[in-house]
């Protein structure tokens, strides 16, 4: 949707970033077909421009965390096979997933009761889930032959394959994906299916993770899933540009404070920016004075509290700063890792956080 004005917050996404962040995928793991989470409206990059994108761009398939999300791209009229990484919750759901012919992971065994209320007449394909040490989801590694047995017994159903999912991937000095990797091997070893283990941090960093199918989510939008890093350090491309602008600009007299509380006392005489985004658009409350934003290129530091429409900034090192200049928030010159490390969280939710009052433009 295009504005007859300048929206007031845009997050530009570059859908070619995001499909070359696909090949980056495809180098990672050569041999593994790609399986796209674009679960939380693709970690809020908009699931439906991205799905076909990356359908465009030959991605195997695509999971979501629940139906409602499968839904929407399947009214998109994606065609793709689309696995549900929940599962479903509900008979309802059952009969839902079925009709739009989603895979289904299975993590637990009221899970398999309610598929097996389902009629033998459509067919349904399934991956089990196996709990190889996160203790979140899955079926123990020692009932995998079991499930495969049940399996066979219905006429309908496929074995899509083995799916386990690791705890500390992103922690590469940690023993417990290497343990992880090994229980997941031995508890499906012999039985037919494919195998899926790695996010992006797995998939980047244990190649012996990368098995038939990964699982990336974070690294297709450009971020690091390894901390200390930011993605273009693994060859990625940030494919969000979040952008604001100044609405304000003020002399503020040395002594005075800014925003709400007042926390940030002016040191000197100085000129403060005010920027029309705030928590109410996904800006987290929590970010200090001292986070960057970026305006003319260079790093300006927020100052005082976020409130819920506006963030104030220190414009020191900006004279030439005026009312309507660009401030991006994060981007490809403003690492979003970056800004997650001020507000204490992860890129991820940085991404989920962004608010329906963000006006998004989806480019390439
Ligand atoms: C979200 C999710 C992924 C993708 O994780 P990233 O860290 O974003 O790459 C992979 N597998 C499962 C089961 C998930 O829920």
């Amino acid at each position: 949707m295009s504005l007859p004005f300048l929206p007031r917050v845009t997050a530009t996404v570059d859908l070619a970033a995001i499909r070359r962040n696909l090949g980056r995928v495809r180098q990672y793991a050569p041999r593994s077909k790609v399986m796209a989470a674009i679960k939380a409206d693709a970690y809020g990059h908009g699931a439906v421009p991205v799905a076909a994108s990356l359908q465009q761009a030959g991605v195997d398939a695509l999971a979501v965390a629940c139906l409602e999300e499968a839904l929407v791209l399947r009214q998109a009229g994606l065609e793709l096979p689309i696995v549900l990484l929940e599962g479903v919750l509900s008979a309802q759901e059952a009969a839902e997933a079925q009709r739009l012919r989603l895979q289904l992971v299975v993590h637990d065994r009221w899970q398999l009761e309610l598929l097996a209320g389902l009629p033998d007449s459509v067919p349904l394909s399934l991956w089990f889930k196996l709990d190889t040490g996160m203790h979140r989801l899955g079926f123990a590694p020692g009932e995998a032959a079991a499930l495969y047995a049940e399996a066979r017994r219905r006429p309908a159903w496929t074995l899509a394959g083995w799916m386990t999912h690791l705890a500390s991937a992103d922690e590469i000095a940690s023993p417990v994906t290497a343990r992880q990797v090994q229980a997941f091997e031995q508890a499906v070893a012999g039985l037919p299916g494919a195998r899926s283990i790695a996010n992006s941090a797995g998939l980047v960093a244990w190649p012996q993770a990368r098995a038939d199918w990964v699982r990336p989510g974070l690294m297709l939008f450009g971020a690091s899933p390894l901390p200390g890093k930011v993605g273009a350090e693994l060859g990625l491309a940030p494919a969000m540009r979040l952008q604001s602008r100044l609405i304000a600009v003020r002399e503020v007299a040395a002594g005075e404070a800014v925003g709400y509380g007042g926390s940030y006392v002016c040191p000197e005489p100085m000129r403060v920016g005010v920027v029309a985004v705030g928590y109410a658009d996904g800006v987290h409350r929590i970010l200090p004075t001292g986070a960057p934003v970026l305006i003319h290129g260079r790093r300006a530091p927020m100052i005082g509290r976020v409130s819920m429409d506006m963030i104030t900034v220190d414009l020191r090192g900006l004279p030439q700063a005026q009312v309507g200049d660009p401030v991006l928030l994060w981007g490809p010159e403003l690492p979003v890792e970056e800004i997650a490390g001020w507000a204490g969280t992860l890129a991820y939710e940085l991404f989920c956080g962004l608010t329906n009052r963000v006006h998004f433009v989806h480019v390439g």
